[in-house]
């Protein structure tokens, strides 16, 4: 196996850097900072449309799909370089519907479905929500009480979901709802595609403490939508989510550790500049023993999102569930213990966010504080590690898993 990348790769990987570099120089200042919730706030998306539309027009955007749907067919590791660039820049590109939607209609939908769906999203015109998770359905998302009934042409929708980020912003919902109520767990269950401008359809915000907006309950009330919006076999929902769901946990793999080696130069600018005591940071044997240890789990992390995307490339689009949740779990713990350390080194001032003595404009104390979020969503890490154990090592299913 070589690791390294060919002298085309690398001439991709500078023209990438350089453009985005460029680029962040017109960036707002939310954006320059990072964070999970930056894609999805009112003010990022402005910028967020706005280099969607120069990614569109570079033929970068969707530059995975095939070419007949918009996309240039590129390899996955023209992919994985470019989703490594955009990561470490802090390019907030919207994710949802390029690597979660369009790759399930391509799989599950109609000729007609792909051909009406899949541009408008390769020209970044749309913005997508993913609407699954409901008050009593999280992890066991199975268990959802959303209805979508029949009625001639059209299904009529009854329910509510909650957490679902950028609804407020989005033009259409992927939506998981129950097709058969006489069937109360993963049979049963079907996808759409829904206009949220449609009648019958409310969007509530859940606003964070300092009023910073991602988050939403979506309440459906007699909505009605055209059979035609119904993506793969009717009550067959549940497969083509799983597969949903690996996109979306293995999808920010390499995204994650490429924001996580931006986040580590940060703290290492930091030990190397800052005095503790009369001494730099670097002087100190528990801050080197940690920088190095933290610097190795970044690096195997790297790797295994590599390992991940072969797998993906391997099994054309379908891979081991397990190496998705490895990569989830990973990453997102790793977050949490750069930050931590990040704030014990720091001391008082590294836990105030906004202020002119926050050390690195407060975004150790921000990770700190919306990593949990990422452990939780997309699966928590408690039901990955359980899906880890099952499908990875073999171990027997536990009754009601
Ligand atoms: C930042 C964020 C963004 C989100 N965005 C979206 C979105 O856009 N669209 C959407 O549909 N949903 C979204 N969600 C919802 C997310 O998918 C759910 O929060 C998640 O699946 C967990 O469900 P729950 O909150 O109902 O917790 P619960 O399922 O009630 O779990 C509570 C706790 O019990 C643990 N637990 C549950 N079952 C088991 C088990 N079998 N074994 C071990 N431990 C278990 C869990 O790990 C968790 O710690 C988002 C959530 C967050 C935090």
């Amino acid at each position: 196996m070589d690791f390294h990348f060919t002298a085309g790769e690398l001439a991709l990987k500078k023209q990438y850097d350089d453009f985005f570099r460029e680029e962040m120089k017109h960036a707002p200042p939310v954006v320059c900072k990072g964070g999970y919730e930056v894609p999805y706030s009112k003010e990022a998306y402005q910028f967020n449309r706005y280099i969607r539309k120069k990614l569109v027009e570079k033929g970068w955007y969707v530059q995975g799909w095939p070419k007949e749907y918009g996309g240039r067919d590129a390899s996955l590791a023209e992919q994985m370089i470019f989703n490594e660039s955009v990561a470490y820049f802090g390019i907030p590109i919207d994710s949802i519907a390029v690597k979660m939607f369009g790759p399930a209609v391509m799989l599950y939908g109609t000729d007609e479905q792909k051909k009406r769906l899949l541009l408008p999203i390769a020209k970044g015109e749309v913005q997508y929500c993913q609407g699954w998770t409901e008050p009593n359905a999280g992890s066991d998302l199975a268990s959802l009480k959303t209805t979508a009934i029949k009625d001639g042409e059209y299904y009529v929708i009854n329910g509510q979901k909650i957490w679902i980020t950028a609804a407020h912003i989005a033009d259409h919902m992927f939506l998981l709802a129950r097709t058969n109520p006489a069937e109360k767990r993963s049979r049963g269950l079907s996808v759409f595609n829904v206009d949220l401008s449609l009648p019958g359809i409310e969007i509530r915000p859940i606003k964070y403490m300092n009023g910073s907006h991602v988050y939403n309950e979506v309440f459906f009330a007699d909505c009605r939508i055209h059979e035609s919006e119904r993506i793969g076999q009717e009550n067959y929902g549940w497969e083509q989510t799983r597969e949903t769901m690996n996109f979306e946990r293995s999808g920010s793999g390499i995204e994650r550790f490429a924001g996580i080696r931006r986040y580590f130069e940060q703290i290492l600018g930091y030990v190397k500049t800052t005095k503790r005591n009369g001494k730099y940071l670097w002087e100190d044997p528990l801050v080197r023993q940690k920088i190095g240890k933290i610097y190795a789990e970044m690096e195997t992390g790297r790797a295994l999102a590599y390992k991940n995307a072969w797998l993906q490339q391997v099994g054309n689009l379908r891979f081991s569930p397990a190496a998705a949740s490895e990569l989830k779990v990973y990453g997102t713990e790793l977050i949490q213990r750069l930050s931590n350390f990040s704030l014990e080194i720091m001391g008082f001032q590294g836990n105030i966010e906004e202020s002119q003595w926050s050390p690195l404009n407060g975004i150790m104390i921000d990770n700190y504080q919306s990593i949990i979020g990422s452990i939780i969503c997309a699966g928590s890490n408690e039901i990955q590690r359980n899906i880890i154990a099952w499908v990875g090592c073999g171990l027997p299913r536990l009754k009601g898993q």
